[in-house]
């Protein structure tokens, strides 16, 4: 679907107010009367939010209670970084825009493919639409493998806190983004690099004053760390800090998540794994089948490529009912559904879905086989991860009053993360 751009004139006789509307997916969005700024804190569970509240770490987004809008939403299944900021940053869910996992295997080729480019996306940002439309835009994400999904088409200051030293006029709309921050770019594999993106995000709006920023961070923390440990404490305290400048500088905040995050280990600290290909081999014949974690990421080393989401493809004919009733038997399995029930219940695109898909439970992932995972990495951490229904909560959050409309969506429910955009330019007082 393209985007189309409108422009609407109020007619009035004392005054010409001229508004830009966008619409993009079937949805309306008006271009911002202040500056906005949509922040995808990765990772970022309700639980961190909870624990925040609670001692004092996060005042800035305790305070939205009194002076804006504090809610849970649902995010778009598997509960997974791609699939999740593309959801956002289109307003649509994965049936529309098409990017349903981190990675997939392509049916024509048999190929397993990792996604770090646009080319499996199906329709038009609201970022590249308003900034089409003379919206003044700009993107900022910790990881660079989502750069080209969210800033697609979009005229604008575009880059990584990966490639931060990299930035250029040409490619980025912007250079020297090192000085401007103040600092060097941060190590792939740390908090500063979503730090880095954040504090990149005040840098912009002070210097360059643009119109609608989308900030996003890694979920190097939150993997690791559990509520209530220091560092996810000192992380989210500096996340919270970030949005108190953003609002001091005049700026609409508005955060969500792309997925929650849960322990998925014993109490002894074993990874609680249920190896699905290994298993369905050992059942129905070796090379039955290829199973696809769609969380996995190369580029990513503290999950083990584990979630609690798989595709099962079937390598050649065989019972795909049998396989299913065989899977709900694994302790640790929560939902099988086949190909046609997982797009209904989940708006999945059915030609990009497996033969059928498995849940693991939320302390719980399931993986391929043994051999595809490197736990060693976990380097004495427990195993923290994302991608299936316990972690599909994440918090939805405004520093301005919700206007008396959206407050009512608001109420009715259910919001979804890719609300966010919506709600943040339609529907704040
Ligand atoms: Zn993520």
């Amino acid at each position: 679907m393209t985007a189309s751009v409108a422009e609407l004139q109020t007619d009035s006789r004392t005054q010409f107010a001229s508004a830009t509307i966008v619409e993009v997916n079937g949805r309306t969005y008006a271009a911002p009367k202040r500056p906005t700024v949509v922040i995808v804190v990765d990772g970022f569970d309700p639980a961190y939010l909870e624990h925040g509240f609670a001692n004092g770490t996060l005042p800035t987004l305790k305070s939205f209670g009194q002076s804006g809008f504090v809610g849970l939403a649902d995010c778009s299944i598997p509960s997974t970084t791609n699939t999740n900021n593309t959801s956002i940053v289109t307003g649509a869910p994965p049936a529309v825009h098409g990017i349903n996992g981190n990675y997939y295997l392509d049916a024509d080729t048999g190929e397993e493919i990792m996604i770090t480019d646009a080319s499996r996306l199906r329709c038009g940002t609201i970022l590249g639409a308003l900034g089409r439309a003379g919206v003044h835009t700009a993107v900022v994400t910790a990881k660079d493998k989502l750069l080209k999904v969210l800033a697609y088409q979009m005229p604008g200051i575009a880059f990584s806190s990966e490639h931060a030293h990299l930035a250029n006029l040409k490619a980025n709309g912007v250079e020297d983004v090192e000085a401007l921050v103040g600092r060097p770019q941060p190590d792939q594999y740390s908090a500063d690099l979503s730090l880095f993106a954040l504090d990149a995000g005040v840098a912009l709006l002070s210097a360059f004053k643009p119109s609608l920023i989308y900030l996003s961070t890694s979920d190097y923390v939150q993997h690791k760390h559990a509520p209530g440990e220091p560092e996810a404490d000192a992380f989210h305290h500096a996340v919270d800090a970030v949005v108190a400048k953003l609002i001091a500088l005049g700026a609409t905040v508005a955060i969500t998540a792309d997925h929650g995050m849960n322990d998925k280990s014993t109490a002894d600290g074993t990874p609680k794994v249920v190896y699905l290909e290994d298993e369905l081999d050992a059942r129905f014949g070796a090379g039955a089948v290829r199973v696809i974690c769609p969380i996995a990421d190369p580029f990513v080393r503290h999950h083990g490529a584990l979630g609690s989401f798989v595709r099962v493809h079937l390598r050649k004919p065989g019972d795909i009912p049998a396989m299913m009733a065989f899977c709900r038997t694994l302790p640790g399995i929560e939902l099988v559904l086949d190909k046609q029930d997982v797009c209904n219940q989940f708006d999945l695109p059915l030609d990009r879905e497996g033969d059928f898909a498995v849940f693991s439970d939320r302390h719980t992932v399931v993986g391929a086989r043994r051999q595809d995972h490197d736990l060693s990495q976990l380097a004495g951490h427990r195993l923290r991860s994302h991608g299936g229904l316990g972690e599909q909560k994440v918090p939805f959050l405004m520093s301005r009053p919700l206007n008396a409309e959206y407050r009512k969506r608001a109420a009715d429910g259910p919001l979804h993360n890719y609300d966010i955009f919506d709600f943040a330019l339609n529907g704040v007082e």
